[in-house]
């Protein structure tokens, strides 16, 4: 174990036992410190994100810039469902958006949620801070504001993402009026097929710090697949699914939202930075605190542990990286000292535990 994990295991351990908890598995090599250039710590689906990001930074852009180049090209992507065009839509499928961002050097936020028809919300997330005097726009309201900054409007529900919701919409209930095509299966069985067609999580985020030890961050997705309409998750919500103090560190999450929002996720884990965790161990502090905040037991596996996952990835102001999930198996990209890669996440409990 290298001085920074050790030092990661160490404090984890202090806090988890300080907090009563079980002490948390570490996966290895799930922490670092990057000695040169620019760090950019993003979820698994954010390497071409870092990639990108870094670069810019290197090429002298500002971080919250280069960040949000770096999740549009995820934004932009049909294949990824789970963010902008070609995201899951909502229950009356209906893709729905949410993002926000924050820049460090002048600790300035924007946000939209249940933004429509527009492919990159985190560009309008990054207009909301710069060109008005609110932090959140919503809705209709997002999209008129989108609309005036010129914005082009599409169709965000590709015929791949429709082909999925109607399946669910066919699938989900035995009790209403929609009927899956009988080749596929027994009418009266719909509601037991329900388990292959799961709602799903999914969302990018991506902070990064330059050499003058700027700090910026996004968090992008379509949310919740299957969502009511109107839903807001922790994604646009500042301190939930982000948060940057250019002093300390950045986070950001992804998973379940409600958990998220309900601990002030992001914020939490960049507080715990600033009282001197390593972000690795700040992300499992923060994630210790949502499973003992949990109680509800639609919410609990018959063992008491959550019954979700989330992901938290943090950087502080002083190069070090790390990223913490619930449950094993979670990997985060990374763009530290000139490498771009993915890594083991660190987690509370062993998957299937
Ligand atoms: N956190 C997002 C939400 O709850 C979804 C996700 O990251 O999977 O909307």
């Amino acid at each position: 174990m290298s001085d920074v994990s050790r030092r990661g295991f160490l404090q984890s351990a202090a806090v988890v036992a300080a907090s009563g908890g079980v002490v948390p598995a570490i996966a290895k090599a799930t922490s670092g410190t990057n000695k040169r250039g620019p760090l950019v710590i993003s979820s698994a689906n954010g390497l071409r994100a870092t990639e990108k990001a870094a670069s810019m930074i290197r090429g002298g852009a500002d971080t919250l810039d280069a960040v949000i180049a770096g999740v549009n090209i995820v934004e932009e992507d049909p294949d990824d469902m789970s963010v902008g065009y070609g995201g899951l839509p909502n229950e009356d499928g209906v893709v729905e958006l949410d993002s926000c961002c924050m820049h460090g050097p002048t600790a300035d936020a924007g946000a939209v949620a249940s933004l429509r028809n527009i492919k990159t919300p985190s560009k309008v997330a990054r207009l909301v801070m710069r060109r008005t005097d609110h932090v959140l726009i919503v809705g209709e309201g997002a999209l008129r504001f989108a609309r005036a900054h010129g914005f082009e409007e599409t169709n965000l529900l590709t015929d791949k993402a429709r082909r999925v919701w109607l399946k669910w919409k066919e699938r989900h209930s035995d009790r209403d009026d929609w009927i899956a095509p009988a080749n596929e299966v027994d009418p009266k069985k719909q509601a037991d097929s329900l388990a292959g067609h799961p709602q799903t999580y999914g969302t990018i985020t991506c902070c990064a710090l330059n050499e003058k030890s700027e700090i910026s961050g996004v968090t992008t997705t379509s949310g919740l697949s299957y969502k009511i309409p109107g839903r807001v998750g922790d994604s646009p919500i500042i301190g939930a699914g982000l948060f940057v103090d250019n002093e300390v560190g950045a986070c950001g999450s992804t998973g379940r939202g409600e958990a998220v929002i309900k601990i002030c996720g992001s914020h939490t884990v960049v507080e715990a930075m600033r009282h001197g965790m390593d972000p690795e161990a700040a992300c499992l502090h923060a994630l210790k605190r949502m499973a003992n905040h949990t109680k509800l037991p639609r919410l609990l596996k018959k063992n008491g542990k959550p019954a979700f996952d989330v992901k938290f990835y943090a950087i502080s102001k002083d190069g070090k990286f790390g990223g913490a999930a619930i449950w094993s198996g979670a990997k985060f990209s990374v763009y530290s000292d000139g490498e771009n890669r993915l890594e083991d996440a660190a987690f509370l409990y062993e998957r299937g535990a």
